[in-house]
């Protein structure tokens, strides 16, 4: 008996699950009976080179009386040779088929950085998008599981009755240029098409579609096509700006949301509730599912996920396959660790998210391409690999990319109640995660050092949906032995010794910030807020991108990683409205104190106090109501309602007090700025310059070009910036050749309009040494040039810092990982605000050495003792004589710092670089067991302790070299103070004698 009721009960649990199984799209037969548009698929036949190239669901166009299809924008069909529409055309169609057909709405979803309107396009039967508010109510109480109580069984009835949402986005990536011209026919596709299965579609499926998200970046691209359609002999000028700020990297935006196309795509996927984010791209042949991808997966995303990513994928792959398309396939490169990538936003947000790559060839013309042989391969994932050498057409990359999409949405159409019931489940889990597999919250503790990149931290997480609470009163609960811990105890370089594991407990302020980990977005704060760990023995050796980012880190800002679920019951508000610091101006008098706080925002008051007098103290002191650290601005002259309203507007708390502490300090400058970029490639630049702009920094943006055509810099600026450039020094020396071809200009012309940012009329030439020698001479004469990873390299190899090499690698691996770092000198104002440790981000592992001599000098590691008498640790002896007198001891010499030169080297030598002027190290990383803090490190030791920040006196001037990035991808808010440090404190930098008469101090240089 009992052993029947169990084979009863096992039953019946089976039979949900198995109603559920997935089933593969049925019947993608189209339906030739219907009314045909036969010139448009005439055209697609001549435009498609070999017939294998197209499907049977998209080699014909079904006609309509009266919907206009893409031609009546394009004047051709989709995809036709040498045909590219710019995205306001693009968004013209889309607007003609919503007036067309009840079957299509468009809705502005916001504007790009310059203006350019985004769009999103519902395509669906009438009457689901008659219901649309209805059902995106059931799909609201879907993915928040709380509206219903957590209870499978009030969600049970939604599952048959909502109609899920498809996500589809293009473009993003403006030399990938196919999507706009498939999704215009995809869409009209879907709206006229009178096929069973498409019918199927419609009525279950709603598709979105955002056309072109990069919509900066396709004007220019278009343009840029244009121009080549012009000059066909010439070769085409690169699309060296594709957003405004960031190029190829908007696809990795999706961590800390700086972009307009991020937010606006997140905000679209999330408020429609959408349960797929496909994003198409195009690099790889013929169609590269790459949502299977490799490993290793993301260790946040909610395995139920990864197995829809396997039934797309294949199911893509299958379908695709028996169409006789060769070059479908799934898995290959790409290990799905990051979580920075558009289509990501619904992987972390309980969705699917999914990416194609099918074969583009930048832009409309049809081209014999050749492929190298890893693409072209028969290897297990990849039976039917695309061929080696192949005529390419436009035409065929929107029959891949269209017939690749109508199989996923008939596969949706036909498991949308498993697509949905996943929906749900993956929601409820994200709830449950505090008693599933924790942790309960992130607490942010209520009292930050660094109080401006906490508020920007909470302020990312809001931006991603996440919902906090601030806690009204103090609140204690068990925290992880320190090991565990994050930031601040780091920071303080305070922390227990790592082998304390007992857990104590710790009271958090009022105030403090709690990121509870019960809510349906949990799965992105805990992605972004947790550390990451790639073991150097992964299988993988090739990590795709950045392999760590722990924003706590990268913030600068205490983040707690709690398990204890008391934390839960902490009496706490949730926060409504972007989180902000509150500041303003205590007290009274004419000087005004403002103490260090190692953000953003010190720079942005600095500018905004104009021509006041502002010093920094060099010790700490008393003054008012309180004690205040060195680093302390003391400012007069300052116009008291400025003061005011930009300790306001910023979130500075600032004190007034009558009359100036008698402390020794040194000047804050006000440097009159530049940031230079290069002709070749401006993407690590974009994200330096897109902070400047969100600061309201007043700079000037010159080129490579500029420089090289600028005698005499330094009456310009002050101080340069030189960020990463991302290609080899020698050709940002060189540019392109020049001795041969046309010029290649980047110009706003009536042929190209959209060109802009900057302008050159040759985009060839480089910095060239007339540029390095006014570099040279802006720094003998007194500037401060600040350059990062290869301008600081090129700076080195061109003899502009004497006494700094980057040192040699060696076998030191890492990939994008968060390291620790700490300054030598924490008295330095390069370490204002910072503490004496922080995170940084190392892209490769690039560190200096540091020599007393401008040639050789370096230090070389201790020797052990020689081959002789005795043990390790035993003095040899020689025989038949007593031991020679010992040398000297020699000091210690730490790794970050230059040996001291021995009498050999000093005698005679002109390359030895007098005291004053010898480099020296400003912030160097940890050692060896606290250097890895996120990501993936091999062999640290080699790193450990090496110079990442330095100091080089040139002349009048000053060099300043980054071996890491501090301002990468709105990600490193933590080491951004670096930077903004070295331009106040201009010559200070050094620690040259501080002012003793504050009176006589200057600001400004
Ligand atoms: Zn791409």
């Amino acid at each position: 008996m009992r052993a029947v009721t169990a084979a009863v009960l096992l039953a019946s649990t089976l039979v949900a699950p198995l109603a559920a199984q997935p089933r593969v799209p049925a019947a993608l037969v189209p339906d030739r009976t219907q009314p045909i548009d036969e010139a448009a698929t005439a055209k697609i036949k001549e435009y498609t080179t070999a017939p294998e190239f197209n499907s049977a669901l998209t080699d014909y166009l079904p006609a309509s009386a009266t919907v206009p299809s893409p031609s009546a924008v394009l004047g051709d069909v989709a995809g036709a040779p040498n045909v590219l529409p710019y995205a306001a055309d693009v968004h013209r169609y889309f607007r003609m088929l919503a007036a067309a057909t009840p079957r299509v709405q468009v809705v502005s979803i916001g504007t790009s950085e310059e203006g350019r309107e985004r769009i999103a396009v519902a395509i669906s039967s009438e009457e689901n998008l008659k219901n649309r508010a209805a059902n995106d109510a059931r799909l609201a109480q879907l993915a928040d599981p709380r509206t219903l109580g957590l209870d499978d069984a009030r969600a049970e009835p939604l599952f048959a009755s909502t109609v899920p949402v498809y996500y589809i986005t293009g473009t993003i990536h403006s030399p990938e240029t196919g999507s706009p011209t498939a999704l215009m026919e995809l869409a009209y596709r879907l709206a006229v098409d009178e096929s069973p299965y498409v019918r199927d579609i419609r009525d279950h499926v709603i598709t979105l579609i955002t056309p072109v998200v990069e919509v900066d970046g396709r004007e220019r691209m278009v343009d840029i096509y244009r121009w080549h359609r012009a000059h066909p002999d010439s070769p085409t000028p690169e699309l060296v700006y594709w957003g405004k700020y960031v190029a190829h990297d908007n696809n990795r935006d999706a961590m800390a949301l700086t972009l307009s196309l991020s937010r606006q795509v997140l905000d679209t996927y999330l408020g429609w509730h959408a349960q797929v984010l496909h994003d198409l791209h195009e690099s790889v042949p013929f169609l590269y599912d790459n949502t299977v991808g490799d490993g290793p997966y993301n260790a946040w995303v909610d395995p139920i996920l990864t197995n829809e990513w396997q039934l797309f994928g294949w199911t893509n792959v299958a379908e695709m396959t028996k169409m006789g398309m060769p070059g479908v396939y799934t898995h290959g490169y790409f290990d799905t660790w990051s979580p920075g990538y558009l289509m990501f936003m619904a992987a972390m947000h309980n969705g699917v998210s999914r990416l194609y790559e099918t074969f583009g060839n930048g832009g409309a013309d049809t081209l014999v391409r050749e492929l190298d042989a890893d693409e072209s391969s028969r290897t297990w994932y990849r039976q039917d690999p695309p061929y080696p050498q192949v005529k390419w057409s436009q035409r065929n990359n929107n029959n891949y990319q269209q017939t690749g999409l109508l199989v996923s949405l008939a596969f949706t159409a036909q498991n949308r109640e498993l697509l949905l019931r996943n929906f749900w489940q993956k929601g409820k889990r994200s709830v449950e995660k505090p008693r599933r597999e924790g942790p309960a919250a992130y607490v942010l503790p209520g009292d930050p050092k660094r109080p401006g990149a906490q508020a920007e931290l909470l302020r990312v997480l809001q931006a991603q949906h996440v919902e906090i609470t601030r806690a009204d009163s103090p609140f204690t609960v068990e925290v992880p032995n320190a090991a565990e811990g994050k930031g601040g105890g780091k920071a303080d370089g305070k922390e227990e010794k790592t082998e304390d594991k007992k857990p104590a407990t710790r009271t958090f302020p009022a105030g403090s910030y709690v990121v509870r980990m019960d809510q349906p977005y949990s799965r992105i704060a805990d992605a972004l807020l947790d550390r990451q760990y790639w073991s150097p023995d992964d299988p993988q050796k090739r990590p795709y991108d950045d392999t760590g980012w722990s924003f706590g880190d990268t913030f600068g800002t205490e983040v707690v990683r709690i398990t204890d679920a008391r934390v839960l019951a902490a009496k706490a508000e949730p926060v409504e409205g972007p989180v902000s610091t509150r500041g303003g101006v205590t007290g009274s008098g004419a000087v005004h104190l403002v103490a260090p706080r190692g953000d953003d925002e010190m720079m942005s008051l600095r500018y905004a106090l104009g021509d006041a007098t502002v010093e920094a103290a060099t010790a700490r002191f008393s003054a008012g109501r309180r004690t205040y650290l060195p680093g302390t601005w003391i400012v007069r002259d300052a116009d008291g309602d400025a003061m005011k309203r930009a300790a306001e507007s910023l979130g500075v708390t600032v004190e007034a007090v009558a009359a100036a502490p008698k402390v020794a300090t040194r000047p804050v400058g006000k440097p009159r700025l530049a940031l230079l970029h290069t002709w070749q490639w401006t993407q690590s630049e974009g994200w330096w310059r897109q902070r400047l702009d969100l600061m309201k920094l007043p700079y000037d943006y010159i080129s490579t070009q500029d420089v090289a055509a600028t005698p005499d810099l330094r009456a310009r600026y002050d101080a340069i910036l030189f960020p990463p450039v991302g290609i080899p020094t020698s050709l940002t020396v060189n540019g392109a050749p020049t001795s041969w071809g046309e010029p290649l200009p980047w110009k706003k012309t009536p042929e190209t309009p959209n060109l802009t940012i900057d302008e050159t009329d040759d985009m060839r030439p480089g910095l060239g040494l007339a540029g390095l020698q006014n570099l040279r001479t802006f720094v003998e004469k007194g500037g401060t040039l600040i350059a990062a990873e290869d301008a600081a390299q090129l700076l080195v190899e061109r003899g502009l810092a004497p006494g700094v090499r980057v040192a040699d690698s060696g076998s030191v691996k890492v990939v994008g990982s968060i390291l620790q770092a700490r300054f030598p000198d924490a008295a330095s104002p390069i370490a204002d605000g910072l503490g004496d440790a922080l995170a940084v981000y190392s892209a490769e592992g690039m560190s200096f050495e540091l020599s007393n001599a401008a040639f050789r000098g370096w230090s070389r590691p201790g020797s052990d003792r020689p081959t002789g008498r005795g043990g390790p640790k035993d003095e040899d002896s020689v025989v038949g004589r007593p031991a020679p007198p010992k040398r000297a001891e020699a000091p210690k010499v730490e790794r970050w710092e230059a040996a001291p030169l021995s009498v050999e080297q000093t005698r005679d030598n002109p390359f030895v670089i007098p005291e004053a002027l010898r480099p020296k190290t400003l912030l160097r990383f940890g050692d060896a067991d606290e250097l890895l803090l996120a990501g993936l490190l091999e062999h640290g030791g080699e790193l450990a302790q090496r110079a990442a920040v330095v100091r080089v006196p040139l002349g009048q001037g000053q060099v300043v070299l980054f071996a890491i990035n501090p301002i990468w991808r709105g990600e490193t808010i933590g080491t951004h103070p670096l930077v903004w440090n070295a331009l106040l404190a201009g010559e200070a930098l050094g620690g040259k004698p501080a002012e003793t008469a504050p009176a006589a101090a200057k600001a400004g240089r």
